[in-house]
């Protein structure tokens, strides 16, 4: 560590649960040991920004303190696992939530170290029992010696929601309802956003859906997954490393084989699904139990003060008087969830102070837009995402505006480099960074997060990215048929070609 001065810290929270006492101690520790600013992730993550090295032990302590954690939010292991983030929602999406709960508990590292190292030997977080089942030097039961050749993402959708994009990640359960009953999961696996610029073996792929498991079955076909990817996984080239390119390089054939040869049992035949957007529903919606929950915009996820927009304060206030919970989306929002009749009313009065606007009254192309860090505080950025898209966002909503499509929801994502933490390849119009102000231009992808979009344009500025755009939109507003998304369009008027397979995405 010793050139590194500081560092991002990600905080786990399967599927985006923090308490307002939670909430507070990060809006404290991003202060106190931070650039003063929250990040909440595409994976339903906390980040912190400019930890100083000599902070770093103290800030871990703290979270930990708050019965937060970093460990598995980074490294070769399962990460944060996602699922719709609103419980409150309906007993489904309450089921559903607990069993992301109960997958980063089962696939958590169970190794002390991060205990002695962070926490002098203290194991403070109970939550997930991540020490529990080994001791000293033994070896992981599930990662072995040496863990996963790569990262491994899990996610959980409940149809017609896809807001976690369940295809980009390496192992997805679709939630399958029956009689307002969750009664089993299909089961998807091979996705992932990464690849490296003019690198055609490595690609962004879908994950494919490979069957049907009931509630008793979810944990087993989780690990044996997870196995399956650390016995065949590439150990020796990194950039080939992840579980879709073990997928692709053995055959899906192969994999469910091999998945069905270690479980000792079949996977049932898929089931029905239909996913209608990937996109966060906005406003106050009324749950079960008569209590409300607000999903409230935020822009790349940033929660920090403006002029006369006092997100963070205005947050924080309402965390000293919110006696349900916060949950962070996929989609980098913040629900404000399971609110009385009462606390309603004094919620919408802080954020209207503090100059918070609730459901649609920004654009549905800003609603729609998603973008990573990037520059200054990530390392791999090759060019701004988080700070430049709002300002691209601002050169195009004139052009929807005109072209009477202020309320057309049409994903845009931007990343400043091709590791694809905000999915672009998955924006029906997707910005990827190659350098300070350029970047390759994507389009295609489905508003329902089943196909990827494909390269438009190569290496180009704002002017040429507004040039390129401008006519593509007016024609999209002149000529869509009714209910055609962007994506759709594109690919229908021959702009692009449709990519359903990762390894057609450079073809
Ligand atoms: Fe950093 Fe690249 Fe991820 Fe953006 S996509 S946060 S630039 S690694």
């Amino acid at each position: 560590l010793e050139p590194y001065y500081q560092f991002m810290l990600r905080v786990v929270t399967p599927g985006g649960l923090a308490t307002p006492a939670q909430w507070l101690v990060m809006d404290e520790l991003a202060d106190k040991y931070g650039t003063g600013s929250l990040k909440l992730t595409t994976r339903q993550a906390f980040q912190l920004h400019g930890v100083l090295k000599w902070n770093l032990k103290k800030t871990i302590a703290e979270i930990n303190e708050a019965m937060l954690s970093t460990l598995a939010a980074c490294g070769d292991v399962s990460r944060n696992v996602m699922c719709n983030p609103n419980p409150y929602q309906s007993e489904v999406h309450s089921e559903v939530f607990h069993w992301a709960q109960r997958l980063t508990k089962h696939l958590a590292p169970k190794t002390p170290a991060y205990h002695e190292i962070w926490l002098d030997g203290e194991k403070i977080l109970d939550s997930l029992e991540q020490s529990d089942g080994i001791e000293g030097d033994a070896v992981e039961p599930i990662y072995g010696p040496v863990y996963l050749p790569r990262k491994f993402k899990i996610g959980i959708a409940v149809p017609p929601s896809n807001d976690v994009d369940i295809f980009s990640q390496d192992l997805g359960f679709i939630a399958i309802v029956e009689n307002n009953k969750l009664i089993g999961f299909n089961v998807c696996v091979g996705g992932g956003m990464g690849m490296t610029h003019g690198d055609t073996a490595t690609y962004p792929q879908l994950a494919k859906v490979i069957g049907f498991v009931t509630l008793d079955q979810v944990l087993d076909v989780a690990e044996k997954t997870v196995t399956i990817q650390r016995d065949y996984g590439n150990r020796s080239v990194r950039k080939n490393a992840r579980f879709k390119y073990t997928i692709d390089r053995h055959g899906l054939e192969w994999f469910v084989d091999e998945l069905h040869d270690r479980l000792g049992w079949q996977l049932q035949p898929a089931r029905e699904y239909r996913f209608e957007h990937t996109g966060d529903r906005y406003g106050w919606i009324k749950g079960k139990d008569n209590k409300w929950n607000l999903t409230l915009f935020i822009q790349s996820g940033r929660v920090k003060d403006l002029e006369g927009y006092k997100l963070k304060t205005a947050l924080r206030e309402i965390a000293k008087i919110h006696t349900g919970d916060f949950r962070l989306t996929a989609n980098q929002n913040l629900v404000i969830a399971n609110v009385t009749a009462q606390k309603k009313t004094k919620i919408a009065a802080l954020l209207k102070e503090y100059g918070i606007e609730e459901g649609s009254y920004y654009s549905a192309l800003r609603r729609s837009s998603l973008s990573c860090v990037a520059l200054p505080t990530c390392g791999l950025a090759m060019a701004e995402a988080e700070r430049y898209l709002p300002t691209l966002l601002t050169k195009l909503e004139p052009i929807l505006e005109e072209a009477g499509l202020r309320d057309e929801e049409i994903n845009i994502r931007m990343t400043g480099c091709p590791n694809g933490c905000a999915r672009p390849a998955l924006g029906e119009i997707a910005f990827i960074g190659k350098s300070p102000g350029k970047y390759n231009m994507y389009m295609g992808a489905s508003f329902t997060g089943d196909r990827l979009s494909k390269m438009y344009r190569e290496n180009i500025g704002e002017d040429e990215i507004i040039d390129t755009l401008k006519p593509i939109i007016n024609r999209y507003a002149a000529e869509r048929v009714s209910g055609e998304h962007f994506g759709d369009f594109v690919i229908r008027a021959g702009y692009v070609k449709p990519v359903t397979d990762g390894t057609n995405f450079h073809a």
